[in-house]
């Protein structure tokens, strides 16, 4: 028999039931009143007519029932699928339909969003939860678990094209959250700040749950709100994406707040500055870890930012058991120290996208004793102390007059004008050279500076390749729910302009 993480949760509602599981801000719930629901939850989705193996879609912000129904979804056998809100209702009925969830539960949210939609399966809403579930003290009929067995299907962000449905294995999770059992989850109070339906929320939300910790939930972040909760929760954990680092360090009374009980923050899934690191470092005790991964899995890497202080350009070093390579455009590994685009082999790696089988093997790759990567899409390089220099996305890298310009190195010297809050840099066609790179930024209010004045000041730091053809003042960066800066947005809205 395999223990799955109910199980765990199982065993933490034995030894310790009255320990806090799952807080929020109108509620908490111990770890007995957890496995109890989750098993309301499970006996309710048999009585449905889920079987083992099925989808159980969930369209929702975080909270006390979305995890309930998240995990009594795996006590059943059942495939935890939860979908972004902020997509469209099309995108999330298309979701819905691909993965094929017989009963798909909302929030008032997403009631909105999906109003006027043909949705396949049963629709629930999590307000009416309470009359959908099995009588209080049911159990549902016990379920045997394979570790190959799926365990959750993400949407990849689609931040580069459509989302796929990267499918993890009971296995796979368990390998991770067991490979957490050092950061000290099992006394963690985790902030949860990020939605529930991206890997970046799940790397800490599980392991927190598998440990016997607490995971304090936000529907929605915003600065303020989340230094207070976790002042008054005394949180130990946290996992946060660049974007919100910065609007947290960016407070001007973030000093203010009481943040001694932290002892493990981490961030991941996208370019996280060298200088927000050091700040961090210096006004936020505990550790601080960045992980470089994706949701497909394959090479993670993390810097222990705490550990190396001279390596912040960094995103470390492959975790124990991830082998990383860099290849070429032909699919040869490139000298050490060149650059190439990152595959990675891991235990933590997807079984493959959901019904698509020619996606999941565009997206491996074998090396001579045919051993399965995955490619990540990004290129980087090694440095000579096997730290990974991350370059950029593929797609993102810009080909001019036959250079390559990587659009990371521009943004990174833009930032650091004082008149700058926050920026992107694209590539666009160009007759002349193919493509040339413009930038994008969002002024800082209150700091006086002319657009021109700007892109001169970062083209004279920049190489003559890499020199800035157009800058434009935005209001805002079209970002995903996640934080990810959307490229293809800039592009689509420098097209219609032009046009
Ligand atoms: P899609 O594959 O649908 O286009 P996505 O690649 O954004 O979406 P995720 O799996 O959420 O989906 O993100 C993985 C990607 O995020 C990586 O390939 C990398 O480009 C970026 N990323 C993750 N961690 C870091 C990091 N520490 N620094 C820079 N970029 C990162
Ligand atoms: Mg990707």
């Amino acid at each position: 028999d395999f223990a799955t993480l109910p199980d765990l949760i199982r065993a933490h509602a034995t030894e310790r039931g009255d320990r806090l599981a799952l807080a929020e801000a109108g509620g908490e719930l111990d770890y007995a009143g957890l496995d109890a629901l989750m098993d309301r939850v499970a006996a309710a989705l048999q009585r449905d007519g889920v079987k083992q193996g099925d989808s159980v879609a969930i369209v929702a912000a975080a909270s006390i029932e979305y995890a309930a129904v998240f995990l009594g979804t795996l006590r059943a056998g059942g495939v935890a699928t939860p979908l972004a809100p902020s997509a469209t209702g099309e995108a999330i009925v298309a979701m819905i339909a691909d993965c094929g969830a017989p009963i798909t539960f909302i929030d008032a949210d997403a009631a909105t969003t999906l109003a006027g939609q043909r949705i396949p399966g049963k629709l629930v809403h999590l307000k009416s939860l309470g009359t959908w579930l099995a009588p209080e003290g049911a159990a549902p009929a016990p379920v045997t678990i394979a570790p190959e067995d799926g365990f959750n299907i993400i949407y990849s962000s689609g931040t580069t094209g459509t989302p796929k449905g990267i499918v993890q294995s009971h296995t796979m999770r368990w390998a991770h959250i067991a490979r957490n059992s050092a950061a000290g989850f099992g006394d963690a109070v985790t902030m949860i700040a990020t939605p529930l339906y991206s890997n970046t929320t799940l790397v800490s939300f599980l392991p927190t749950l598998g440990w016997g910790g607490t995971a304090a939930l936000m529907k929605k972040f915003d600065a303020r709100g989340y230094l207070q909760l976790a002042e008054r929760h005394r949180a130990t954990h946290t996992m946060l994406v660049p974007v919100q680092y910065q609007r947290l360090m960016a407070l001007p009374d973030f000093d203010s707040f009481d943040l001694s009980s932290f002892r493990f923050k981490t961030c991941t899934s996208a370019p996280f500055s060298p200088a927000l690191k050091a700040d961090i470092l210096k006004r936020w005790p505990g550790l601080l870890v960045e992980y470089y991964g994706m949701t497909e899995g394959g090479a993670s890497t993390a810097l222990i930012a705490t550990m190396f202080p001279d390596k912040l350009h960094t995103v470390g070093q492959p975790l124990p058991g991830h082998e990383i390579r860099l290849i070429d455009d032909d699919g040869n590994e490139v000298a050490p120290g060149e650059m190439g685009e990152v595959v990675g082999r891991s235990p933590t790696m997807m079984t493959g996208y959901h019904g698509r089988k020619e996606a999941s093997a565009a997206a491996e790759w074998f090396d001579a004793e045919g051993n399965r990567y995955i490619r990540h899409g990004d290129v980087g390089r090694l440095d000579e102390d096997g730290f990974l220099i991350l370059m950029d996305r593929k797609k993102d890298l810009i080909i001019s007059g036959g250079f390559n310009i990587y659009p990371t190195d521009l943004e990174a010297v833009l930032s650091q004008h004082p008149a700058v809050a926050d920026c992107s840099v694209i590539g666009v066609p160009s007759e002349a050279w193919g493509e040339t790179p413009v930038g994008f930024y969002v002024p800082h209010t209150g700091v006086d500076a002319s657009v021109e004045e700007i892109r001169d000041w970062t083209n004279a730091q920049l190489g003559k390749t890499q020199r800035l053809a157009e800058l434009h003042a935005i209001e805002e960066l079209p970002r995903s729910a996640i934080g990810k800066v959307l490229k293809r947005e800039l592009r689509d809205r420098l097209a219609a302009s032009a046009a």
